[in-house]
């Protein structure tokens, strides 16, 4: 059986400039800690793509699922392995191209070829243009039109030479994560709420190379089974393997609505909840080297997320507030849900801690100014550290392909 070579091949924007070694080294990690536990023989770079060879034993399937979660790859394809250096290297190229291409739907197409290792003796234009010519010819015989066009062409079949002794080809491209690699662009902390916005809104900033960490509030009256902390350890799981490792801060969040519902006024409670809230997590985020907020507010989707209300709301706190899907509809952010597998864990039913004490008017045009007022009451420094000393900590971690619980401890200093 020849081996399993898959070829990953990178988004070219973020190559612009002095970051592109930074960038190549923290996705050539990703790949190999994706690939932990799976029989990685080498990674290699020629030039603009990186090459996974594999050895004895390497099931695809497995390799092409967990690469899917790699933040920075544009796409990638299992090449078929043409051992090198048969009489005719290039006819073996030629029936490999053949029976790549031969089940796909196309009516132009490219040869495109790479030779990393210059000591092989065919140039890579001389490839290109035999092996073209030979698809061309077989299309024929099959009944088939399909024409060359190099600019832009339906499919792209490649050939690649790196050092050692075998040729690739492919032409069935696996789309890539995108993005940019993970843990590139520094750490953020996310208010995960257990439905479906705030765990789409973790994934886009994970995206971007931001490294997050996780905090849940929940309230209590829940029977066991259908607590929100459930919900939110689920979805961090689901989460943790596109950044490796991750903590989630979970805090009980029902002695600082007691107090709101006693001291504040009723139309404000959910505002002063979200208050709350971003403070909590801001303590934390300190505490974390984090350099921003990550919320799932998505603008006018519910009552507390009108313009003025985010505005009164947000000004509680002074680290950098996140809203990623401000810009977006529901049915988009379902969609994306579903594609990162949060979907079916956040539809889950739980008792959320924020319909208790649920106001029956809340207000819609809140301003700073009557959020302070509305809290004046309150003594928030006392709130925000009973918060953080309640809070429960764990840490979880994404190794040789599975999440675990690592650590869970019991806040005391954060
Ligand atoms: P989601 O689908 O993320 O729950 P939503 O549209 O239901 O969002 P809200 O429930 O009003 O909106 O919450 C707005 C944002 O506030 C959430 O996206 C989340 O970032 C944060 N948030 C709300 N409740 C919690 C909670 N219990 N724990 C942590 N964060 C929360
Ligand atoms: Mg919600």
């Amino acid at each position: 059986m020849s081996k399993l070579v898959i070829v990953v091949h990178y988004h070219e924007l973020w190559l612009k400039g002095g970051n592109r070694r930074f960038f190549l080294s923290k996705l050539h990690m990703a790949l190999k800690r994706a690939l932990e536990g799976l029989p990685v023989e080498r990674i290699l770079r020629p030039g603009d793509r990186l090459l996974v060879e594999f050895g004895e034993g390497a099931s695809a399937e497995e390799a092409v699922a967990r690469i899917e979660r790699v933040f920075g790859v544009a796409f990638y394809a299992v090449a078929r392995v043409v051992p090198r250096g048969s009489d005719d290297d290039l006819a073996a190229l030629g029936s490999a191209a053949w029976e790549e291409v031969r089940g796909e739907k196309f009516e132009t197409f490219a040869v495109r070829s790479k030779r990393s290792d210059k000591s092989f003796p065919h140039r890579t234009l001389d490839m290109e243009v035999s092996i073209g010519k030979y698809l061309v010819d077989r299309l024929r015989e099959a009944g088939r039109n399909a024409r060359v066009k190099l600019n832009d062409p339906d499919l792209t079949c490649r050939i690649e030479v790196p050092p050692g002794p075998s040729l690739l080809v492919y032409a069935r491209k696996i789309p890539g994560a995108g993005g940019l690699p993970a843990n590139t662009a520094g750490r953020m902390t996310c208010l995960l709420s257990g439905g479906f916005d705030s765990a789409v809104s973790a994934h886009k900033m994970m995206k971007r190379g931001a490294h997050l960490n996780f905090v849940h509030f929940w309230g209590g009256g829940a029977a066991p089974g259908e607590s929100s902390v459930h919900v939110a350890r689920e979805l961090v799981k689901r989460l943790v393997p596109w950044q490796f490792s991750a903590k989630l801060y979970l805090v009980p969040f029902e002695p600082v609505q007691r107090e709101i519902v006693a001291r504040a006024p009723e139309e404000y409670r959910i505002l002063l909840y979200r208050r709350m809230m971003l403070r909590i997590a801001e303590r934390i985020a300190h505490s974390n080297r984090a350099l921003g907020l990550i919320t799932g507010d998505s603008l006018a989707q519910v009552a507390s997320q009108t313009l003025h209300n985010m505005a009164a709301v947000g000004a509680a706190t002074r680290m950098p507030l996140y809203r990623p899907l401000a810009g977006d509809d529901k049915i988009e952010i379902m969609d994306a849900a579903r594609k990162i597998g949060t979907h079916d864990i956040s539809a889950e039913p739980f008792h959320d801690c924020c319909p208790i004490f649920m106001p029956r008017n809340p207000a819609l045009h809140a301003t700073v100014e009557e959020l302070d007022k509305a809290e004046s009451a309150l003594d928030i420094e006392a709130l925000i550290r009973q918060g953080i000393d309640n809070a429960a900590i764990e840490r979880y971690h994404y190794a040789a392909g599975r999440v675990e619980k690592v650590e869970s401890f019991k806040s005391a200093t954060a």
